[in-house]
């Protein structure tokens, strides 16, 4: 029988712990093809999340696991060690508050059995959030889209569930900056979106502040994009280009009214105008090296090797 690994980051979630489970479990008594168990993340935590999995583990046994960290090392951390960890033959992603509704995981499995490496839940509906965060998020998605190689979809989650192929292949990706909805999206396979709606957070708090999800998707941009450093370089080569042309009209200034040509303005301008688009340039160049440098540090790998699933057959 395959298993079913449900990987639960956790920062400050006490109250959750076992509603999650309690909900999980409800789900998988309609599932009799699969077994399944939870592995929850403590990331630190300092409320009683930690006392919470202990007690839940004692009552329930195998069903439940769990890793703690020795601090608050981010959502990005404890998705890493719970995929690190994970040994079902799939792995689903949930956040701990039941935002991540698992009523559809039985949806996720019938993508999977139609052949799908990845069955992800797409929000459809913002309701619950404030509009300027809906506004921001949909501005990130175009630019991030139009300016690197990834192809994040509208909405969607990093609530998904995986074939144990693909999550082999995201541990590829060793890079210590994670973004995983980039890397999710970067090793490629196959991804079945399930739309649902929004659910607002069993209790607690949300962690993200407005300034956490700028940071987010700035550190989204930097680890995979390299076209604003691109833009320096076409920056600088625009204003050596007018400075050409400037000088080309001093030049001809000179000729034509040899009489007035006692200042020295239009020369000083003209030199600060091509210097500096020189320097603006050189800069680009740097950093273009640097971005390559950046990249390679990540060690990626070359490529990822796909066998077969039912869907290719
Ligand atoms: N989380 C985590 N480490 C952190 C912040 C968040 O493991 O440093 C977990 C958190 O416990 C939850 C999930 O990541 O299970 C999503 O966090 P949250 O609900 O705060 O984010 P939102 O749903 O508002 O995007
Ligand atoms: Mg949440």
């Amino acid at each position: 029988m395959k298993h079913i690994e449900i990987v639960v980051p956790c920062y400050n979630e006490e109250p959750c712990i076992r509603p999650l489970y309690e909900e999980v479990k409800k789900v998988f008594a309609g599932i009799s093809d699969y077994s399944w168990s939870l592995l929850y993340v403590n990331d630190g935590s300092t409320d009683g999340t930690l006392r919470e999995l202990e007690q839940l583990k004692e009552s329930e046994g195998d069903k439940v696991q769990y890793i703690s960290f020795a601090r608050n090392f981010g959502k990005e951390s404890a998705i890493y060690a719970g995929l690190k960890n994970s040994s079902g033959d799939m792995v689903v992603l949930m956040d701990a508050d039941l935002q991540h509704p698992p009523a559809i995981v039985p949806e996720m499995i019938k993508g999977i059995e139609e052949g799908y490496d990845c069955c992800g839940a797409r929000r459809v509906s913002r309701k619950g959030e404030p509009v300027i965060r809906s506004a921001f998020s949909r501005m990130f998605y175009g630019t991030i889209n139009h300016m690197t190689e990834m192809n994040l979809v509208q909405g969607g989650s990093d609530y998904r569930m995986m074939t144990r192929q693909m999550v082999d292949s995201i541990l590829l990706l060793t890079e210590r900056e994670r973004f995983s909805k980039g890397i999710m999206s970067w090793v490629g396979f196959e991804t079945k979106w399930i739309p649902y709606e929004n659910v607002e957070r069993l209790a607690g708090k949300s962690k993200w502040n407005f300034f956490g999800l700028v940071k987010y998707a700035l550190s989204g941009f930097i680890a995979f994009a390299t076209a604003p450093l691109r833009a320096v370089i076409y920056f600088g080569s625009i204003i050596v280009f007018f400075a050409v042309i400037y000088a080309v009209y001093l030049v001809y200034e000179a000729i034509r009214y040899p009489e007035n040509n006692g200042s020295g303005f239009g020369t000083i301008v003209l030199l600060i105008l091509f210097f500096g688009g020189v320097l603006i340039t050189l800069l680009g160049v740097i950093g273009e090296y640097i971005a390559r440098i950046y990249m390679e540090l990540k060690h990626r790998p070359i490529y990822i090797e796909k066998i077969n699933t039912l869907k290719d057959k």
